[in-house]
Formats: structure tokens, sequence, C-alpha cells
């Protein structure tokens, strides 16, 4: 290994005379340790390893360390709710690391400049596998089982390929002109793609099992749940998704004076912000969870992004947290009004709490029109044995169907995900685990691994520094075709990598090399086997501990010798 330097101060005839090893009781180590926002990534990205990669200067590195995990990365960014964000350790200090719009920025310039994935497409050594559904959750298996070598067979039974990301989620979230470059990008990797072929319908199981070594599943979930108020129902009721999806086809959605949308989730705010910028003077959201804020329980608030909340209240959007509707108040088979009433979480038999509604807190609001948005389950259409009388299909970590060998299942079919990059992590562990059982490699493991803490951080290298903030279309900018939130420029995105503390893992700053005092920090020009560029000499350190100490990432720990 070539050897720059071994110290700041090492002078001949100094500590170097001295083989102050001996001393030691304890040793520095590396150890890379998981950075919180890759592990809290479903989808798996690494945020930590992308950001130091930008700080070297290169985005397009950045961006293929990014496609390893996600090949969606400028979809995501703008429609996932960032859980990287919410685990990020920055958060402690003053604001998480804006990594939505770092990875917004390396989606974009991908598209704009054309990057390709860097897979190899000649590779067509492995067998044959057929995925069923071309939402998030099938494309994510169909690219990394191409990445892996394997021919794939894509059908879907729509025309085109997205699933949810085409067909119900507002263009002024995610411009279709980014979906089709990522998509498009991603069936160029010699995938099969049949567009309007149905499982059910166009072919069934037994052939597809007959075809392929094994089959994924990703249909989504897209039978909307039976809904009426104690038996009641207006005869001219429309479902929320339903709405939405005609809404994005044909461009036109019911125009009532007023409407209450009863749901906790995307297609609910989504449905409202619609409405209220199509003319609906009044828009009600009725949802039996509470409102994003500083003080709320995050296991019991609104399923959206929290500033998707934030502009539908700045749209006039009235939210009715902890509420539902008790009565319906119909004019013949018209509705004019509802009755709403308060939910209180109370514990239940064995540690379950269930929301219970309170006596004396009704109130009534008077609405035109009430829509329903409450999720859906599983289209059983072509998957009756597999699915029984169930609403989602039931299956292990790694998304195997218990009893069926050679068929996986993924994202919200498995009724537990209900988040893009939910989907597009199922779809790359599915793939992994299939080329795993394929060619007898070892499973992936789903656990999340240990992560490091804030508090093993040395943050007083860093100072505090705003965290970046996305322009935004005012208000009376906004309508049904722009996309309300934009992205930074090179500029903002280099201030914001400059925030990231690299937790867990070698940020190349000296600090070790230049405080040892004993020249025990060796900097290498290679790489060390542990992946960074400085190793220990331990016939000189005497295990001071000071290292570790003065690292910021706590990428050195003290172990006892
Ligand atoms: C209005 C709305 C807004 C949303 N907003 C967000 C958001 O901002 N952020 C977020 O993370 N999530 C959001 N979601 C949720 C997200 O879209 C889903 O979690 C995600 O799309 C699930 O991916 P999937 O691949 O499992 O299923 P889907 O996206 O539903 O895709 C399933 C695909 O399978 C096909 N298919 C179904 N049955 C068959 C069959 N028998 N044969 C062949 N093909 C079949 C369908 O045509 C479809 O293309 C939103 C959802 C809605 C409804
Ligand atoms: S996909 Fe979501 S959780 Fe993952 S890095 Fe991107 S914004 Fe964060
Ligand atoms: S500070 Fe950087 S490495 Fe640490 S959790 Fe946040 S983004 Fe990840
Ligand atoms: S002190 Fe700096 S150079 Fe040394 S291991 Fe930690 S981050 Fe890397």
């Amino acid at each position: 290994m070539k050897q720059l330097s071994r110290g700041a101060f090492a002078l001949p005839g100094t500590s170097l005379d001295f083989k102050t090893g001996t001393w030691r009781n304890e040793m520095p180590v590396h150890t890379h340790w998981g950075a919180p926002c890759h592990v809290a990534c479903p989808a798996g990205e690494d945020a930590q390893a992308y950001i130091a990669k930008m700080m070297e200067g290169h985005p397009k590195q950045a961006w293929e360390i990014l496609v390893q995990a996600n090949p969606l990365p400028a979809t995501t960014a703008r429609v996932c709710p960032h859980f990287c964000e919410q685990a990020c350790n920055r958060k402690h200090m003053d604001q998480p690391i804006a990594i939505h719009l770092i990875e917004r920025y390396l989606g974009d310039e991908a598209i704009k400049n054309n990057w390709a994935y860097p897979v190899d497409v000649s590779k067509e050594d492995g067998d044959p596998v057929c995925v069923v559904g071309a939402g998030p959750a099938g494309l994510s298996a169909a690219y990394h089982l191409r990445r892996l070598g394997h021919p794939v067979t894509l059908i879907d039974s729509l025309p085109e390929a997205g699933g949810l990301l085409r067909t119900a989620i507002p263009v002024t979230r995610l411009p279709r002109d980014v979906l089709d470059a990522e998509v498009g990008r991603l069936l160029k990797l010699g995938i099969d793609f049949k567009p309007r072929t149905a499982l059910g319908r166009d072919v069934s199981l037994e052939q597809l099992m007959g075809e392929h070594a094994y089959l994924f599943l990703a249909p989504g979930a897209a039978k909307s749940r039976h809904w009426s108020v104690d038996g009641a129902v207006p005869s001219d009721l429309r479902e929320g998704l339903g709405l939405l999806k005609e809404w994005l086809v044909v461009g036109d959605i019911p125009k009532p004076k007023s409407v209450a949308i009863h749901g906790g989730g995307n297609t609910a705010v989504d449905l409202a912000r619609v409405m209220k910028r199509a003319g609906v003077a009044d828009v009600h959201v009725i949802t039996a969870s509470g409102l994003p804020g500083p003080d709320a329980d995050p296991k019991d608030v609104l399923n959206v992004v929290p500033r998707e909340f934030e502009q539908a209240v700045e749209e006039g959007i009235v939210f009715h947290a902890h509420r539902t509707i008790q009565r319906l108040l119909m004019r013949g088979s018209k509705l004019v009004g509802l009755e709403m009433v308060h939910l209180k979480k109370l514990p239940g038999a064995g540690g379950r709490s269930s929301r219970v509604a309170f006596e004396g807190t009704e109130t009534v609001l008077h609405v035109e029109m009430v829509v329903p948005a409450i999720g859906e389950v599983v289209e059983p259409q072509g998957f009756e044995n597999l699915l029984g009388h169930a609403d989602y299909f039931k299956a292990d970590p790694i998304g195997q169907i218990a009893g069926s060998d050679r068929v996986l299942v993924g994202g919200d079919a498995r009724g537990d995900r209900g988040t893009v990059t939910a989907a597009i992590g199922d779809g790359r562990l599915a793939a992994l685990a299939i080329h795993a059982k394929l060619t007898g490699k070892e499973l992936p493991d789903p656990k999340r691994r240990p992560f490091i803490d804030y508090d093993k951080l040395n943050v007083n290298y860093f100072e505090p520094a705003k965290r970046a903030v996305e322009p935004m279309l005012a208000l009376e900018q906004r309508n049904d075709s722009d996309e309300i939130e934009g992205g930074l420029n090179y500029a903002q995105v280099t201030h914001e990598i400059g925030r990231c503390f690299s937790c867990g893992n070698c940020l190349a700053c000296d600090n070790c090399w230049t405080l040892c005092p004993d020249n025990a920090v060796i900097k290498t020009v290679e790489r060390a086997a542990d992946g960074s560029h400085y190793v220990f000499d331990y016939e000189y350190c005497k295990g001071c501990g000071l290292c570790a100490h003065e690292c910021p990432c706590g990428y050195i720990g003290m172990v006892s010798d």
C-alpha cells in the first residue's frame, strides 16, 4: 500500500523512535455504521454514500450509487414521504438534510443529460422471470432482475407502465415528462413489456408459471372498499380514487358547491386539492387520524407528505381530524349534510387501542356531496387461488407467498405498504431473493441493520446552517398542469451537502491523521481493506482514544486490545 505520510508532525528522531504501541490496552478500529438516512429508506437508497460522492464533485457517480437501489429517483424525490429525512441525525442539531432535494437534483440531471443505468444490458444468463403489474413495485423488480442478468417479461393490464404513479398521482406533484423519462429508460433495459395484458383475462397464473422460473406479483390494490353510513349511501355516490383517475384521463371532476371527503390518505388530500382548484367553494376532509405537526404522534397522522398537508391548508381545504361520519342527512336520496362525531383512541384488550365515537360531540356539516376515500383492496380476478378470501396477499418478509414456492408478491398488494418507496423496496428485495433462490446464494436479509446515533458523532466540527427550501408556486399561480414544487440548483445542492455529518462513514477530514500524538495514523493512496484511506499503525498506537474522540462521524471506535 502506497503510504502518503505518517502524520502531520512525524519527524524522524522524535516519536518514531518509541514503539508506543506496547503501552496500549485499547485500540482504535474503523467501523462502517449504517447512516440513519440509509437504514430508514424503504427503497434502500444510501443517501450518505451518494452525498459523499457529491462532496467529491461527481454528480453522475453519485446518481449511479443512488440507482443501485432505486431506479426512479426523480419520481420518489417528488412523492416519497422522505423517511430518510425523518431519521436524519442532523435534525438533532437544527433541521434534517433536505435529502429529497439532492435526490431530485440527481434524478433530474440524469434525465437532462440522458445518463444510462450502470447495467450490462447484454447479460441474459439467468432464468426467466415474469413480473405482473408495472407500477413502482413491478418496475423495480424488473429493473433489479435485469441488473442480475435475468430475462424479464413484464405484463400490465393498462396500455402504459407506471401504475398509480400514472393513473392517480396528480401531474402538479409528479409531471408526466419526469415519469415518462424514468419509466422509458427502465423499460429499455431489455425488458419484454407486454401492455394491455391482464392476468386472469388474457393469461393465467398456470401459463405464466409454466413459462417462467419465478413470478413476482405487483398488482397493487385497485378495488375500492365498500362504504356506507349505517347502510345509507347517496344515490350519486362516487368513490375518491375513481374520481381522481377519471379526472386524469378526461380532465373533468364534479363541481358541487361543497364536498366532504372521507379518508386520511393521499387520495383524500389529492382529490380535495383537485376539487378546490376546479372551483368547489367548500372542501372538507374528515379523517379519523390526527394532523401533522410538531406535537403529533407519528403513528396517528394523515398518511401524506406533511408539506402536502400544509399546501392543502394554504389552498383552503378544511380538515376535521379525529372525526368520523355518524349520519348522512338526506332529502330523498340526495345528500344535504352529514353529522360528524369526535373519535378518541382508547386502550383496548391486549394492548391494542381502538377509536371510539364520543357521544355529545356531534356536529352537522352542510355539504352537497360526500366522497369516500377509505382505501382499496386487491382486485381478486386472476389471483383467486393465491388470495383466497383475504383482501391482501399474505407473505413472509421477503415477499414469498406461503405454499407457493415460485411466487413472490410486493407493493400495495401486501396491504401494509402504501407508498411508492415501499413498493420499490419490495421489488428490489424480491428480485434479490429470486436471484438468490435460482443461483443457490444466501437470501437477502430484510431486517434493518444497526445505525449510528447522534451521540456517537462529534458535531463540534459542524456549524449550524439553514436547511435548503424548495421553491414553490405561489397560491395564485397554482393550476391543474404546472408542478407546484421546484428543485435546487447546483450551488444550493452543494450548500445542502455541506451540512451532512457523513454519519458512521469517514469524511476524509484528516483529524485522526493530524491529531494522533504518536503519528500512528497512516494516510494511504489506495483504499485500505475497510474502504478508508487511513490505517492505524498499531506498533505506535498507544490507545489514547484521541482519534476516536475527534472523529466527527463516529467512524473510529475504541475496542479492548
Ligand atoms: C391518489 C394517490 C396519491 C398517492 N400519492 C402518493 C405519494 O405522494 N407518495 C407515495 O409514496 N405514495 C403515494 N400513493 C401510493 C402509491 O401510489 C402506491 O403505494 C404505489 O403506487 C403502489 O405501487 P404498486 O406497484 O404496488 O401498485 P400500483 O401502483 O397500483 O401498480 C399496480 C399495477 O398492476 C397492474 N395490474 C393490476 N392487476 C393486474 C392484472 N391482473 N394483470 C396485469 N396487471 C395488473 C395495474 O394496472 C397497475 O399498473 C398514492 C396513491 C394514490 C391513490
Ligand atoms: S426514496 Fe424517500 S426515503 Fe428513500 S432516500 Fe428518497 S426521499 Fe428518502
Ligand atoms: S447527516 Fe447525512 S449521513 Fe447523517 S443521517 Fe443525515 S443525510 Fe444521512
Ligand atoms: S477523523 Fe476524519 S479522517 Fe479520521 S476516520 Fe474520522 S472522518 Fe475519517
